[in-house]
C-alpha cells in the first residue's frame, strides 16, 4: 500500500482535564481493575474521569482477560483460539473495586469468548448483579460482543439489571467483511440490538460507528437509519485510528465539520443523543451524555 496519511491538526490538540481526574487516578491504585482508559492510553481520559463541570465520571473496564478469540482488523487486542479460562472471582472482585472507586457511570466491556459455551454472558451478567448490589445508584453500561447472534446470551445480559446495552456496529454494511472478524456480521449485530430492545424496552440501547475506513456518506446515513430502525437510542461516531502498521489503514481523516454534520443528522433521525467527533469513542463521556439527555 501507499504512504500513511499525515495526522491532521485537530487530532493533535490537548484535551482538558476535569476536576475529578486526579482523585480518580489516585483511588485506582491497588484496586486491580483493568481500565481500557489507561491501558489503551485513551486521549479522553481527562474528560471522562474528570467529569467536566457537572462532574459525572465515566470509565471503561475490560473483563474476561486480555485475549480475544477474534481478530478484527482495527483492533489491537491479542488473539488466540483458546484464551485462559475465566477467573470465577472476577465478577465479585470487580464489583467491590468499582464500588470503592467513586465513579458515576461504568462501561463494562470484554473480549469475545467464542470458546465458551455461553460466550461469557453469565460472567458479564453476574458482574452487573454484583455491582448493582453494592452500588445501586451507579449507572452501568455493558458494551457486549455479538454472542454470534445467540438471543439467550443477549437476554441474560439485558436482564442483569444494567441501564444501557451497547453493541457496536463499527462500520457500514459494505465494509464489514473487511474491517471486522469474519464471524461478525452487520445484520447479526443489528439483530442483537433489536433483540435487546425487545426484551426490555426500558433499557437504553447504544451503538458506535468508526469513520475514515473508506465508507461513503450514503452508507453512513443508511447505517444510522438501520440503527434507528432496530430501536437504537444513542449513537457515537469517531475517527478510526490505526493502532499498528499491521492493522487496516486509515483511508481518510474526517474533518470536525463533517462530524458535526453527522451529529445534526443523528438528531434529525431521532436518537436521544448523538456524540460525534474525531476523538469520540463509544464510551466517551457516556455518563455526562446519559444524565443530560436521558435522565433529565
Ligand atoms: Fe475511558 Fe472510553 Fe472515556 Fe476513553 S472514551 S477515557 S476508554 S471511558
Ligand atoms: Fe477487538 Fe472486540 Fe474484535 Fe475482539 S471482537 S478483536 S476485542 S474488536
Amino acid at each position: 500500500g501507499g504512504q500513511r496519511l499525515r495526522l491532521p491538526p485537530w487530532l493533535k490538540t490537548e484535551i482538558p482535564i476535569g476536576k475529578n481526574f486526579s482523585k480518580l487516578k489516585e483511588n485506582l491504585r491497588g484496586l486491580n481493575l483493568h481500565t481500557v482508559c489507561k491501558e489503551a492510553r485513551c486521549p479522553n481520559i481527562g474528560e471522562c474521569w474528570g467529569g467536566g463541570p457537572d462532574a459525572t465520571a465515566t470509565a471503561t473496564i475490560m473483563l474476561m482477560g486480555d485475549t480475544c478469540t477474534r481478530g478484527c482488523r482495527f483492533c489491537s487486542v491479542k488473539t488466540s483460539k483458546a484464551p485462559l479460562p475465566l477467573d470465577p472471582n472476577e465478577p465479585v472482585n470487580t464489583a467491590i473495586a468499582i464500588a470503592a472507586w467513586g465513579l458515576d457511570y461504568v462501561v463494562l466491556t470484554s473480549v469475545d469468548r467464542d470458546d465458551l459455551p455461553d460466550q461469557g454472558s453469565n460472567h458479564l451478567s453476574q458482574t452487573v448483579m454484583e455491582l448493582k448490589k453494592r452500588s445501586p445508584q451507579l449507572l452501568v453500561e455493558c458494551l457486549t460482543p455479538d454472542f454470534r447472534g445467540d438471543h439467550n446470551c443477549v437476554e441474560r445480559v439485558v436482564r442483569s439489571g444494567l441501564d444501557v446495552f451497547a453493541h457496536n456496529i463499527e462500520t457500514v454494511e459494505e465494509l464489514t467483511w473487511l474491517v471486522r472478524d469474519p464471524r461478525a456480521k452487520y445484520q447479526q449485530s443489528m439483530d442483537v440490538l433489536r433483540h435487546a430492545k425487545q426484551v426490555r424496552p426500558d433499557v437504553v440501547t447504544k451503538s458506535s460507528i468508526m469513520l475514515g475506513l473508506g465508507e461513503k456518506d450514503d452508507q453512513v446515513r443508511k447505517t444510522l437509519e438501520d440503527l434507528r430502525e432496530v430501536g437504537v437510542d444513542c449513537v457515537t461516531l469517531g475517527q478510526y485510528m490505526q493502532p499498528t502498521k499491521r492493522h487496516i489503514k486509515v483511508s481518510e481523516y474526517v474533518t470536525p465539520e463533517k462530524f458535526s454534520q453527522w451529529e445534526t443528522i443523528g438528531k434529525e433521525l431521532g436518537f436521544l443523543y448523538t456524540a460525534s467527533g474525531p476523538l469520540v469513542r463509544s464510551s466517551y463521556k457516556a455518563g455526562e451524555y446519559f444524565i443530560k439527555n436521558i435522565i433529565m
